[in-house]
C-alpha cells in the first residue's frame, strides 16, 4: 500500500515569498532582446547585400568603361598617319588621347600611363587625385585594381594589346550617390527597427501583464483556499490554458470544500451512533448496581450488554475500514482471479444463515476473469448476500449471478424481500444511512455496510448500483467490474 502525501505546511509557505525578479520583466526583457537581436541581424544582412550588389554594379560598369578605353586607344594608334611606335605615338598624343576618352565616357576624369607607370595624359590635370601608388604598382603588372577613398572611386586596368601591355588607363568615378543611398536606407532601417521594437515591446508588455495578473489572481485563490476560504467562481476566464487550470482550481475547491462537508457529517453521524450502544450499556450497568438480586435482570443485562458491545465493535471496525480506504490507496494487492471462485465460496459461507432465515440461494454463475484485491471482493460480496438475506421475508429467496457483458463482468444480487423505498435511494450509499432505524437495531445493522462496499468497489475501477426489480417486490444490487485485459489471460482450469 502506498501512503497518499500529505500537503506541506513548508512548501505552502515557501510559495508565499515573492519572487525578487518578476515573470513579467522575465519574458518582456527576452522578449526585447530578441527582438533587437532579430532586427539587428535582419538589418545587417539586408545593408551587406546592398552594399555588395552596388560594388558589383560599379565594378563592371567600370570594366565596361576601360574596355572601350582600349579599343579606342587602339583605334587611334591604328589609324594615326606616321608609323611611331606605340610609346613615341604615347608620349605625343597622350594630352589629346586623355581628352578624348573623356568626352568618349561622359566627361570622366581620365589618366593615361605607358607601360611603365609614367602619366603621358590627363583629361582633368588640375584636379586632384588621391595617392595611388600602390594601385599604380599592381596595374603595371597586368592587374585590374581599383581603390576607394572617400566618395571617389579610382579603377585601373591595362590596356592590353596583341603585342602585350603598352600602357595603362585610369578612370575616376563619384561613389556619392550610392552613399547616399545607402546612408539613407541605414537610416530607415534603424528608425524601423527602433518603432518594431517599441510597439512589440508595448504589446508585449501589455500582453505578459495580462497574463501575470491571471496567475497572480491564481496564486491568491490557491492562498485562500489553503486559509480554508473555498471559492465557488472560477478566478480567471481566459479560453486558454490558464483558464483551464482556474477551472480545475474552482473545482478542486469545491471538492475539499464538500469533502470537508461530508467529513463533519461523518464525525457528527459516529459520535451519534456510537452514543446509542453505550448508554444503554451506562443504563444495564446502572440497573444491575441497583438490582443486584434480580436474576432475570441479570439474564437481559448480559444479552443487551453483549448485542450492544457486539455491535460497537462492527462499527469501530468498519469505520477503521473505511477510513483506511480514505487513506491509503488500493490496487497493489489486485490480483486477477475469477469472480466464479469467489461468488460460490461466498454462497457456500452464507448458506447457514440463509437456511435459519428461512431463506433459499439460488445462482447462475458463469466465469469472469477480472483484476481486484480477493479480500475486498470476499467483503464486498459477504456484505451484499447478508443484507438480501437480512431484509427478505420468510419463504424468500435470493438469486446471485454472475455474466460477461461487453468488457465488464456483472454481478448481481437479487433478493424478493421487503426492497428499497424510492425516497431512500439517494441516501443508500451513505454511511450510516438505515432505511428504519428500528430493524436496523434488531438486525444489528451499523448502516456503514453499502457505503463501505461502494468505496471499496470504486477504489477497484468499478460500479455499484441498485435496480428497480421487474416484479415490483424485493431489490437488486448490480456490481460491474472491467474485465482483466486479455493480454494476461492464464488458461482456465478445467
Ligand atoms: P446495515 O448494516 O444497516 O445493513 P447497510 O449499509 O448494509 O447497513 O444498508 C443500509 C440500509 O439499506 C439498511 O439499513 C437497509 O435499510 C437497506 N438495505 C440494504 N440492503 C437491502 C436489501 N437487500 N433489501 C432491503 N433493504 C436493504
Amino acid at each position: 500500500m502506498k501512503r497518499k502525501r500529505q500537503p506541506d505546511r513548508e512548501e505552502g509557505l515557501k510559495l508565499r515569498r515573492r519572487t525578487p525578479f518578476s515573470l513579467k520583466w522575465r519574458f518582456t526583457i527576452g522578449l526585447a532582446i530578441l527582438l533587437a537581436a532579430t532586427v539587428l541581424m535582419l538589418g545587417w544582412l539586408v545593408l551587406r547585400e546592398i552594399e555588395k550588389e552596388q560594388m558589383s554594379r560599379v565594378e563592371a560598369t567600370m570594366k565596361q568603361r576601360s574596355d572601350l578605353a582600349n579599343l579606342r586607344v587602339r583605334q587611334m594608334y591604328l589609324s594615326a598617319d606616321a608609323q611611331d611606335d606605340v610609346n613615341t605615338f604615347f608620349r605625343r598624343r597622350g594630352p589629346e588621347l586623355a581628352s578624348d576618352l573623356s568626352s568618349l565616357l561622359g566627361n570622366a576624369h581620365i589618366v593615361l600611363y605607358d607601360a611603365k607607370g609614367m602619366e603621358i595624359g590627363n583629361s582633368q590635370p588640375l584636379s586632384t587625385t588621391p595617392s595611388i601608388e600602390d594601385i599604380l604598382e599592381y596595374a603595371k603588372k597586368g592587374r585590374t585594381v581599383y581603390q576607394v577613398s572617400g566618395n571617389s572611386l579610382v579603377y585601373m586596368a591595362p590596356l592590353v594589346w596583341s603585342v602585350g601591355q603598352v600602357g595603362i588607363v585610369q578612370l575616376e568615378t563619384s561613389l556619392q550617390a550610392d552613399q547616399d543611398y545607402y546612408a539613407r536606407l541605414q537610416r530607415s532601417l534603424r528608425n524601423i527597427g527602433l518603432a518594431a521594437l517599441a510597439v512589440s515591446f508595448l504589446i508585449g508588455f501589455l500582453y505578459v501583464s495580462r497574463v501575470t495578473g491571471s496567475l497572480r489572481k491564481l496564486r491568491s485563490a490557491a492562498d485562500q483556499i489553503r486559509d480554508g476560504h473555498f471559492i465557488k467562481d472560477s478566478p480567471v476566464r481566459r479560453r486558454d490554458e490558464l483558464g483551464e487550470l482556474s477551472e480545475g482550481i474552482t473545482y478542486m475547491s469545491r471538492e475539499i470544500e464538500q469533502s470537508f462537508a461530508r467529513q463533519k457529517q461523518f464525525i457528527g453521524n459516529i459520535s451519534h451512533e456510537f452514543k446509542t450502544p453505550l448508554t444503554s450499556i451506562i443504563a444495564y450497568s446502572d440497573l444491575l448496581d441497583m438490582y443486584r438480586d434480580d436474576p432475570a435482570l441479570l439474564d437481559e443485562a448480559r444479552e443487551n450488554i453483549r448485542k450492544e458491545a457486539d455491535r460497537l465493535l462492527e462499527m469501530v471496525e468498519k469505520v477503521l475500514h473505511l477510513s483506511a480506504l480514505e487513506q491509503y490507496e488500493f490496487g497493489l494487492n489486485a490480483e486477477r482471479l475469477d469472480v466464479r471462485e469467489s461468488l460460490e465460496e461466498v454462497c457456500s459461507r452464507m448458506r447457514g444463515k440463509a437456511v435459519q432465515f428461512g431463506i433459499r440461494i439460488e445462482t447462475d454463475i458463469k466465469p469472469a476473469q477480472i483484476r481486484v484485491d480477493r479480500e475486498s471482493l470476499m467483503h464486498i460480496f459477504m456484505n451484499l448476500l447478508d443484507n438480501a438475506i437480512k431484509y427478505n421475508i420468510k419463504g424468500g429467496t435470493v438469486h446471485v449471478s454472475c455474466s460477461v457483458e461487453g468488457d465488464k463482468a456483472v454481478i448481481m444480487f437479487r433478493d424478493t424481500g421487503i426492497g428499497i423505498p424510492p425516497e431512500a435511494v439517494v441516501k443508500l450509499f451513505e454511511p450510516f444511512f438505515t432505511v428504519s432505524k428500528d430493524r436496523a437495531r434488531l438486525t444489528g445493522g451499523t448502516g456503514l455496510g453499502l457505503s463501505l462496499v461502494k468505496r471499496l468497489v470504486e477504489v477497484q475501477h468499478g460500479s455499484i448500483t441498485l435496480e428497480l426489480p421487474p416484479s415490483g417486490s424485493g431489490s437488486i444490487f448490480k456490481v460491474e467490474f472491467p474485465l482483466a485485459s486479455p493480454g494476461t489471460v492464464k488458461p482456465l482450469q478445467a
